[in-house]
C-alpha cells in the first residue's frame, strides 16, 4: 500500500516536471500556455514558484513520454493522469494549463487545469480525481508556498481559486490559500489551525461568494479561530483586484476593508432589513447562533458584548438567546 502511494507520488512529480518543461521549453508550449499566463500578467518567477505548466493539445502526449520513461500505465490511471477507456489511452488535461497542487511538505498530489478558450460545454477547471493521495477535502491550495508567511503573519487569508493565491503572492501578500472550488472542510481549516488562529475569509464579490463566506464563518469558529471578512466589490475577485492595484493599495485595502464576522453579518444583513423590528431580530438570532459556535466562554463573552453595542440591545436578552441555543446544541 505504501509503494503504491510512493509510485503515485512519483509519477505526479513526473508529470509536474513535464507540464512546466513543455510549457517553457516548446514552440507550442510558449506560443499557447506560457502566452496564456503572460497575458494574465504572471512573472517568469511566480510562474516558477507554483511550477505552473501546460498539456498540450494531443490525445496522449504526456501518456506516452510518461510510459517511454518506465512509468506504470496503472499509476497513471490511479492519478488521474491517463484516462484509460479499453485499450486507448488519453490524457486528462489536454489542452489545459496545469496547476500542480501541492502537499504541506511540497510533494504534489495532483492537479488543477484550466481550459483556455471560453468553450461554455466544458468546465472550467478540471481537477484530478479522489484517489490514494488526492482527497480534494484536506487540501488547500498554496499552502506549501503560503505556510512560512502565515506564521510570520500570523494570519492567513482564504480565496476561491487558484490564480487568487497566485496574483496576490505577486502583489507581495503570500500567506494566502485556497479552497479551490470545494465548500471549505474542517479538514482544510484545521491545516491553518496549526500554523495561525487567524483566517480572514476573502471570497468573490458575488452571489456565491457572500454565501460560501457564510458558511465558512461558522466552521472556523467552531474551531476556536479567529475569522475576520474582507469583502471585494461585486464581479470583482481577490485577483483581478490584485491585478488592476499596486501592492500598497491592495495592502491597505485588505487592513481597512477587514471585518470581524459581526461586523460582516450586521453590514450584509442589516441592509436588507432596513429597520423592520422582525427582521432585525433574525440578525441578531443569526450572529448568535455564530456566536453559539465559540468553544471558548470568554470568547463567546465578548462578542456577545460586542453584538449588543453594535445592534443597540441588551447584554442580557442576548446571553438568554445564547443559553437556549447552547442548551439544545448538548
Ligand atoms: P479564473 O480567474 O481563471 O477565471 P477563478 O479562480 O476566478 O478562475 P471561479 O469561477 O471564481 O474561478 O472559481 C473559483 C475556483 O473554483 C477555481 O479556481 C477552481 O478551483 C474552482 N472551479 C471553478 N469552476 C470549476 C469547475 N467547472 N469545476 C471544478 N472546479 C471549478
Ligand atoms: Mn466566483
Ligand atoms: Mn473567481
Ligand atoms: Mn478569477
Amino acid at each position: 500500500q505504501m509503494n503504491e502511494r510512493e509510485s503515485m507520488f512519483m509519477v505526479s512529480n513526473y508529470a509536474k516536471d513535464y507540464f512546466h518543461d513543455i510549457m517553457l521549453n516548446t514552440n507550442k508550449g510558449k506560443a499557447i500556455g506560457l502566452s496564456y499566463f503572460k497575458e494574465r500578467g504572471f512573472r517568469d518567477d511566480t510562474i516558477k514558484t507554483f511550477e505552473l505548466g501546460y498539456c498540450l493539445d494531443e490525445w496522449d502526449g504526456f501518456t506516452k513520454a510518461a510510459l517511454k520513461k518506465g512509468y506504470d500505465l496503472k499509476y497513471l490511471a490511479s492519478t488521474g493522469l491517463t484516462i484509460v477507456k479499453e485499450t486507448k489511452q488519453f490524457d486528462r488535461f489536454k489542452g489545459r494549463v496545469m496547476f500542480p497542487i501541492h502537499s504541506m511538505s511540497g510533494r504534489i498530489l495532483g492537479f488543477g487545469g484550466r481550459i483556455l478558450t471560453a468553450d461554455k460545454k466544458a468546465a472550467k477547471y478540471l481537477n484530478s480525481p479522489e484517489s490514494d493521495i488526492y482527497h480534494k477535502s484536506k487540501i488547500l491550495y498554496g499552502l506549501y508556498q503560503a505556510k512560512k508567511e502565515i506564521a510570520k503573519q500570523d494570519n492567513c487569508y482564504l480565496v476561491e481559486g487558484y490564480t487568487d493565491v497566485i496574483s496576490f503572492h505577486q502583489s507581495g501578500v503570500e500567506n494566502v490559500v485556497a479552497s479551490s472550488g470545494t465548500a471549505l472542510t474542517p479538514d482544510q481549516i484545521r491545516l491553518v489551525n496549526r500554523l495561525t488562529k487567524n483566517i480572514t475569509v476573502l471570497f468573490d464579490g458575488d452571489a456565491a461568494g457572500i454565501r460560501a463566506s457564510i458558511r465558512g464563518i461558522d466552521l472556523i469558529l467552531e474551531q476556536g479561530m479567529n475569522v475576520k471578512v474582507v469583502q471585494f466589490p461585486d464581479g470583482e475577485d481577490p485577483d483581478s483586484f490584485a491585478k488592476s492595484h499596486s501592492t500598497t493599495e491592495l495592502k491597505t485595502y485588505l487592513e481597512e476593508s477587514s471585518k470581524d464576522f459581526i461586523e460582516f453579518k450586521v453590514s450584509l444583513l442589516l441592509k436588507e432589513s432596513n429597520n423592520d423590528p422582525v427582521k432585525k431580530a433574525g440578525v441578531i438570532r443569526d450572529i448568535v447562533t455564530s456566536i453559539s459556535k465559540i468553544p471558548d466562554g470568554i470568547q463567546r463573552e465578548v462578542y456577545v458584548q460586542e453584538c449588543a453595542r453594535i445592534m443597540d440591545i441588551s447584554e442580557r436578552v442576548l446571553f438568554s438567546e445564547l443559553a437556549q441555543l447552547l442548551k439544545k446544541g448538548i
